[in-house]
C-alpha cells in the first residue's frame, strides 16, 4: 500500500460538502466556527460557507514543525481568541487532521470553558488519536500530504 494519503484540492471540495452535510444531518447549527491554524484555515473557512456560518474564529497551535517533527506538547500562540465573544455559543472547531488527537483535546477543552457547546470536525482521523472527533470525513494511520502545505514556499523570480 503506498505509505502516503494525498489529499488534492478537487478531492477536498468533495470532502467539506459531505462533512458538512453530515454536521446539517446530526442537527448541529453552529453559531461560530473556530478554524486551527494553520491546518485547520482551508476547512474552517471552506465550512462555514458550506454550513452557512458567518461567524468565524482561529485558535492558533503548534505542534509539528514537520514530518513526525514534535514539539512536546501542542502550545497556543497569539492572537489569541476573545473569550468574551465565545459566552453561550455553539462552536464547531475544524482541523486537518487529529492524528495524536492532543491539538484538538487541548482546543475543545479551552473552548468548552466558555462556549454553550463545542462539537468538532475532521478531514482525518487516525486510530491511536485520544480524541475521537464528532465528524470526521475518512480514517488513516499514514502520512497525511494536504494540498496547501504539499509544496515549498514561493521564492521571489529573479
Ligand atoms: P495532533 O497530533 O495534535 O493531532 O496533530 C497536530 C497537527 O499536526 C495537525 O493539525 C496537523 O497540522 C499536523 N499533522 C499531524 N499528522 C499529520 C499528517 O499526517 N500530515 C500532515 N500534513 N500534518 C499532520
Amino acid at each position: 500500500p503506498p505509505e502516503r494519503e494525498v489529499l488534492s484540492y478537487d478531492r477536498f471540495g468533495v470532502a467539506v460538502r459531505e462533512l458538512a452535510q453530515s454536521v446539517a444531518d446530526a442537527g448541529y447549527v453552529p453559531d461560530l466556527v473556530i478554524a486551527v491554524a494553520r491546518g485547520g484555515l482551508p476547512l474552517g473557512g471552506a465550512l462555514a460557507y458550506a454550513l452557512g456560518t458567518k461567524a468565524v474564529g482561529t485558535l492558533n497551535v503548534e505542534f509539528y514543525t514537520g514530518i513526525d517533527q514534535r514539539l512536546p506538547d501542542p502550545v497556543v500562540l497569539p492572537p489569541l481568541l476573545d473569550v468574551e465573544a465565545l459566552q453561550g455559543v455553539r462552536a464547531l472547531v475544524a482541523d486537518d487532521v487529529a492524528d495524536t488527537g492532543e491539538t484538538l483535546a487541548l482546543v475543545g477543552q479551552l473552548m468548552a470553558l466558555h462556549c454553550a457547546e463545542v462539537r468538532t470536525a475532521v478531514l482525518y482521523a487516525k486510530p491511536h488519536s485520544v480524541v475521537d472527533p464528532d465528524f470526521v470525513w475518512r480514517r488513516t494511520d499514514r502520512w497525511i500530504t494536504f494540498p496547501w502545505s504539499d509544496q515549498e514556499p514561493v521564492v521571489a523570480a529573479g
